[in-house]
């Protein structure tokens, strides 16, 4: 009798607590599953007469949204009520991600096809297959005089920016991506990643290499504002930047300062920006973070368009390595902005991605192809005489 008295008194305690937690875990569920958007922004829509251009690009700005699929991009476009600045690009096309090795790319092998134009392995940085490293574009765009940047919302050592700059057979390999640096003449790199110039096994410190190699190197934005031209490093952070709610405008001020510096060279730039999160928004199933990075990387897209519209000679390519989270979008509301996305799996899909291009020679990107042809269809239109 005592027994059961003391159940039942337990029972009536923690019933209503047992209730509560399984309303706030429903609550936390949705809040992962839906996304109310609460600032919406403004898209400039260009005229056919302001989007005029020059027949070749001298410049290059290649924005890769990582993991950006189809759905992620009409997330976007959901979230802010039907409009984009991505919708300007009106030359559209599709490019299949496999890689050597596998159906499913992942983040090194998706960008070292485009930065290549190789097929390589599931995680190798700037090499094909043997192991053997591979001229990127950014680098044949600084034998050819052109300036180079790099701009990322992760670790700038990370598998997206390394595999433009870096020749190593495993993406986790920082600390030596890092050192592949030093082994070009790269004119602007943002991103985050600062131990893995500083604090590393080797015990060089690159920071002092690349001063030593007259770059202006910072860990922040602010301090260098100041600095109009000649060679910048801006080391965001130690190791990736914070998601969007937490990083600010990292990713649309580090695309101003690299497009100042760089359109100062006579010979025209490429630069690569990324929007790194996308990717990890995917990978965490979590509706908001796909989202708020989707709107953060269509503003640097937005910016990238004003430039080429007023510039008339830059290239702008918009593009993803693979797809992440194989999301579906059902029960969404574009009217309020309201996104309810499912998910099908915890990592990339083999799905072909979206290709949109403005500027010279962008009509080259409509069509369905391999990924590797971006790379070869950039090299045709620089131009470049070997
Ligand atoms: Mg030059
Ligand atoms: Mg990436
Ligand atoms: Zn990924």
């Amino acid at each position: 009798m005592k027994n059961k008295t003391w159940m039942v008194l337990a029972m009536l305690c923690f019933l209503p607590m047992a209730a509560t937690v399984a309303q706030e875990n429903y609550k936390n569920k949705d809040a992962k599953n839906a996304y109310q958007n609460e600032d919406f922004y403004d898209v400039k829509n260009y005229s056919e007469k302001e989007m005029k251009f020059k027949k070749h690009p001298k410049n290059i700005i290649l924005l890769i949204g990582d993991g950006m699929g189809v759905s992620h991009v009409f997330s976007g476009i959901t979230a802010n009520k039907g409009q984009l600045h991505l919708q300007n690009m009106k030359c559209i096309g599709f490019s299949k991600t496999q890689s050597s090795s596998n159906y499913i790319t992942d983040s090194a092998a998706g960008g070292t096809a485009l930065s290549c134009g190789k097929k390589t392995y599931n995680g190798a940085i700037g090499v094909d297959p043997n192991k053997k490293p591979i001229e990127t574009i950014l680098e044949i765009a600084e034998r050819n005089d052109k300036a180079t940047g790099l701009v990322s919302s992760s670790a700038i050592t990370h598998a997206t920016p390394a595999s433009f700059i870096a020749h190593q057979p495993q993406r986790k390999m920082y600390e030596e991506i890092a050192a592949d640096f030093l082994k070009t003449d790269i004119d602007v790199f943002i991103g985050g990643g600062e131990n893995f110039f500083k604090k590393r096994k080797d015990g060089r410190n690159l920071v002092k290499e690349l001063e030593e190699k007259d770059y202006q190197v910072f860990n922040n934005l602010e301090s260098a504002k100041g600095v109009k031209s000649g060679k910048l490093s801006v080391l965001t952070a130690p190791e990736h930047n914070a998601k969007f709610s937490e990083r600010g405008k990292m990713l649309q001020e580090a695309t101003d300062k690299a497009l100042e510096v760089l359109s100062t060279d006579k010979d025209g730039f490429f630069l690569m920006v990324e929007g790194s999160q996308i990717d990890w928004g995917g990978h965490q199933n979590n509706t908001s973070y796909v989202v708020g990075e989707m709107l953060d990387f269509d503003k640097v897209i937005g910016q990238a368009i004003e430039y080429a519209v007023k510039d008339r000679e830059t290239l702008v390519i918009v593009t993803a390595d693979h797809e992440t989270g194989g999301i579906a979008l059902m029960n969404s509301n574009i009217e309020k902005g309201h996104v309810k996305a499912n998910f099908a799996t915890g990592g990339h899909t083999g799905v072909m991605v979206p290709v949109f291009a403005i500027g010279p020679g962008a009509e080259s990107f409509m069509g369905i192809y391999e990924n590797t042809e971006i790379f070869e269809k950039m090299l045709k239109l620089y131009r470049f005489k070997k």
